[in-house]
Formats: structure tokens, sequence, C-alpha cells
């Protein structure tokens, strides 16, 4: 289901029949062309033949049945997982993937696992979201926050990621404040610089994970390309150019990346950078490696506070449902 498509299928139609069409579908979210009232039988039904509104999904809730998972099946038969995270405050946060599998490889990650299959169609990123909006909207709720934080690297599909995001951001669709989009990336140093360009200013997340380029390296083999100061430099020139804070994401692996050693090296890379915060994640098991104790977490946090660092930890949805970070490859049981 795409815009050309749609586009195809009302040829020889009245001009305003796309515009109602896309209303339909992005707005008032119908998922049977029956529900088309405005649209005379015969369109209706020559619609509901050439264009179906079906998304074919496997949904896992979490337990309180306001979180969850969907793997949604793609028109090829590949398929690609989302995430839905209600938070205490009402906000509901959608995850989406930009690609099928990853390149990257993170040696923590299970979509890294997994290797790479293909990129995704900006429609098939719309997909995800419209996927949600549909689920919310039958609970009379809606989709507040969009992070690109599901399986992929979104700035390896650049076009398709950014097309969605005018989507995602149209007033007249789904009218979701730039404020509220972020793209998380390992830190695609060129594409971070053509980010600053776009006419949609998204939020960055960097996915640090490591203070210092020998240790990043080992467990982010794809970072070899992208030293951290000249990552860091680039993303002071997005800060610069945007006025936006940028979330710097550090997984805290046992034995791996959380000694206080390493917290004082990320207090100094950070020193005099005001306008990051690092985001602490707890590692969600995937296999290899394990999660560092709460002492150790404490500890780490309490020196980048001691060090005028802003430190938030990130609380963890979904992991009942294979759902929670790092953990989409598929997987329900
Ligand atoms: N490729 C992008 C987008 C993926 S976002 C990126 O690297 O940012 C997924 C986030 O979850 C990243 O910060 C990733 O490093 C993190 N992550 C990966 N595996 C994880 C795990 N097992 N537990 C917790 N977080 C994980």
């Amino acid at each position: 289901m795409t815009i050309e498509k749609l586009q195809e299928v009302l040829t020889g139609e009245a001009s305003f029949r796309l515009k109602q069409a896309i209303k339909l579908v992005f707005v008032d979210l119908i998922s049977d062309w029956e529900d088309a009232s405005v649209f005379p039988l015969v369109l209706r039904e020559k619609l509901k033949q050439d264009l179906s509104l079906d998304i074919k999904a496997d949904l896992f809730l979490s337990k309180e049945q306001k979180s969850g998972k969907a793997i949604i099946h793609l028109v090829d038969g590949l398929k690609v997982e989302t995430t839905l995270m209600n938070h205490k405050d009402g906000r509901n946060t959608v995850c989406i993937s930009s690609q099928i599998g990853c390149p990257l490889a993170c040696k923590f990650c299970a979509t890294g696992k997994m290797g790479f299959t293909r990129n995704l169609d900006y429609s098939e990123i719309l997909i995800q979201i419209i996927f949600w909006a549909r689920f919310l909207k039958n609970k009379n709720e809606k989709i507040s926050n969009v992070v690109f934080m599901g399986m992929g690297e979104p700035l390896l599909n650049y076009d398709n990621v950014f097309k969605a995001i005018k989507f995602i951001n149209d007033p007249d669709l789904f009218n979701i404040s730039s404020r509220k989009i972020a793209i998380s990336t390992i830190g695609l140093i060129n594409e971070i610089k053509k980010m600053v360009n776009e006419r949609i200013k998204v939020d960055l997340a960097i996915s640090l994970h490591a203070p210092n380029d020998f240790l990043r390296r080992k467990i982010m083999p794809y970072s070899e390309n992208y030293q951290l100061e000249k990552l860091l430099d680039t993303s002071d020139f997005y800060i610069k150019k945007t006025n936006r804070r940028v979330m710097l994401e550090y997984l805290l692996i046992k034995g791996v990346n959380d000694s206080q050693k390493e917290a004082l090296e990320l207090s100094r890379l950070l020193l005099g950078r005001k306008l990051y915060f690092v985001n602490l994640i707890k590692y969600n098991e995937t296999g290899s490696f394990k999660p560092s104790d709460q002492k150790t977490i404490n500890n780490f946090k309490n020196i980048l506070l001691r060090n005028g660092i802003n430190v938030i930890e990130r609380y963890r949805f979904n992991q009942d449902v294979f759902g929670a970070c790092g953990q989409l490859a598929l997987k329900t049981t």
C-alpha cells in the first residue's frame, strides 16, 4: 500500500479522490475500503480488488497489554519487527525498523547476528506506523513518538527513512512533531552532516557503548570506519545547527565496558560537551554477554553525575515478548 499505488488505482477518477483516499488510509485509519463511505460503491469495489488495506501481522502483547511487539509480514514474504511502548505518563512510543536484519554485526545485538537481508521501502516503514496507529485508535489513543531504534541501521537506508519521516511529520497525515521523532545510529558521519540540511530536523541518538575506539571496534566492528573524536565533532555540528540535544546510548555489559575506568574515560570524552545526555541501557541478554549488576550500574552512573554529565537510565519494555532493545530477531518464544 503506497501513495504511488493509490495514484495508479485512482487514475481516471476526479483528482480530489486521491486526497480523500490518503486521508482515509493515514488519518481515518480504515482497514477495509468498505468503510470508505465517501466513495461510490463501484470505486470501493475497485479499490478492494486492486489495493488491499490488510496488514498481516503477529501481535505479542506484554503482560499489561499496553506495550508489545508485532511481526509484520511483507508482500514478498519477509518479516519485520516493530514495538510499542506505553509510558507511565501515557505517551505511546513506536519503535520502528528500517532494514530487514542489519549489516553492522554488533557483537551484543540479536539483529546483528541475523545478518543483512535488505532495506525497507518507505511504505514498509510506514506500514509499521499504520499498524500501531490502528491498534491505538481502537483504544482511543494515538502514537506520540516515533523512534528509529528497531532492526537495522537507519542511516544506511537514508532516502527511505527520510521519505517516511515526511509522512510521519506531515500535519495532514500522522502529524507527529519533528521533536518527537528520533533516529538512533552507530554514527555515520556523512549522513549526520546530511541530516543537518533536511527540512525536518529530528532528534539524534548515537549508539556509543564504549568510551574509546579500541573497545568500540571490538564490540561494534562497523565502527572502525568512524573515529570517535570525529564522530563527536560531527554531532557537535549537528547540535550547533539544529539546537537539539543529542542522546548517547551506552549499553552496560558485564566486564566489557562497565568499569570505573570506562566511566572516567567517558566523562573525559564529554567534558565541556553540555548538550549531550547519556542514556544508560541495561543489557538485555541475547546469548553471549551478561548485563552489569545494579551496583555496577549505579557506580557508573554516579561517576558520570559527579563529573557533571547528564545521565538517565532507560526503562525496559517488552522483555517478556523478546521485544526489548537488541532482542529483535523475529523470535517469539
Ligand atoms: N543501528 C542503530 C539502530 C538500532 S537501535 C543503532 O545502532 O543505533 C537499537 C539500540 O539498542 C541501539 O542503541 C543498540 O546498540 C541497542 N542494543 C543492541 N543490542 C542490545 C541488547 N542486547 N540490549 C540492550 N540494548 C541493545
